[in-house]
């Protein structure tokens, strides 16, 4: 058992909760008991973010032929942190062709994480 300190981010009342963490080797199953929160978005937060935190990955991707180099991106919703590693692989890869818009996707369900990443600026085509 481990306990943790969280500072719950769902609201601007930032409740500080208390998760308490057993892990059972047997099952490999992991159990967060939350105290501290004021509603029950608290509970979620916490178990989420000790279970198995997600996160935004803001990177970018090699541009061909455009005025810049690189494109700023992000994926459009959080993703497992566990994966990052595996998505920036992917990532990294990736070369796509100017002009990019602000917006576009440029890699859609990355690794079936539902998230897609998407350029967040533009860069225009090489003159
Ligand atoms: S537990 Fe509920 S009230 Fe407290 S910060 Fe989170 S969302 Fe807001």
């Amino acid at each position: 058992m481990r306990e943790e300190k969280l500072v719950c981010v769902m609201c601007p009342v930032g409740c500080r909760l208390t998760v308490r963490i057993s892990y059972n080797h047997g099952s490999g199953n992991g159990e967060a008991v939350v105290e501290g929160y004021r509603c029950n978005r608290g509970i979620a937060y916490a178990q989420q973010e000790i279970l198995d935190p997600q996160r935004i990955l803001p990177t970018s991707v090699l541009v061909e032929d455009g005025e810049m180099e690189l494109v700023s991106v992000k994926t459009n919703k959080p993703v497992p942190r566990r994966m990052i590693f595996e998505i920036m692989e992917i990532v990294k890869k990736t070369k796509v062709k100017a002009p990019v818009r602000t917006g576009d996707v440029i890699i859609p369900n990355i690794l079936n994480t539902g998230a897609d990443v998407i350029a967040t600026r533009s860069v225009n085509k090489k003159v």
